[in-house]
């Protein structure tokens, strides 16, 4: 790989690791980022029990689309399963951000789908959120047929929610996936909200 590549995808990694952290979209060592090393197999990924705010130069791993660690002292996050065969199946995708966030995993368990209530967000994204029932801890290759049919049957979506799980962002760069992240969430708070309301007003 080139140096060069390699230091941007490097610096993309850690900046939407820090990113989401300020923002407060997952607490604790949960949730894991990726940024695929452009030219290459190779993927950067967060190791396993560290939090996004603690991701640094010294702590990244290299895997291959596998999850097999190529350089690097830490164990890779266990959802390497899931960003490698993203990364693998859909060339568009570089960056993946993956959180436990409170209003997307509200929204997982009573809706199939989060949809695009605001008007930026239905200009954005363009296609409602799938919400993918995988019953495993981390997405296993027997589950991820699943995933692929949920993304696969909405051409262009951006993200979709894992049930009782969380949110999965995914954007050309891991920054730009990292905002995708907070505003799923910000739009399931305010679908969440605003379903409330409805019930209130009897509607
Ligand atoms: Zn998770």
């Amino acid at each position: 790989m080139s140096s060069t590549e390699f230091v941007k995808a490097k610096n993309d990694f850690l900046e939407a690791a820090k990113r989401t952290y300020e923002s407060g979209i997952q607490t604790g060592t949960g949730g894991n980022l990726s940024t695929r090393i452009p030219g290459t197999e190779l993927m950067i990924v967060k190791p396993s029990g560290f939090t996004y705010g603690s991701c640094t130069e010294d702590n990244l791993c290299i895997t291959d689309f596998d999850g097999n660690l190529v350089d690097g002292k830490f164990k890779p996050t266990r959802e390497c399963t899931l960003h490698g065969n993203l990364y693998k199946r859909y060339p568009e995708i570089g960056g993946i951000v993956h959180t436990h966030s409170v209003y997307s995993i509200l929204v997982s368990m009573y809706f199939d789908q989060l949809d695009l209530v605001t008007l930026h967000t239905e200009l954005k994204f363009k296609v409602p959120m799938p919400v993918v029932d995988v019953t495993t801890q981390s997405v296993t290759p027997e589950e991820l047929p699943k995933v692929f049919a949920a993304i696969d049957a909405n051409p262009g979506v951006m993200g979709f929610l894992l049930k009782r799980h969380g949110l999965v962002a995914m954007d050309k760069t891991a920054v730009k996936a990292g905002q995708t992240a907070e505003l799923i969430e910000e739009t399931a708070q305010i679908l969440w909200e605003k379903r409330k309301m409805d019930l209130l007003l009897g509607k």
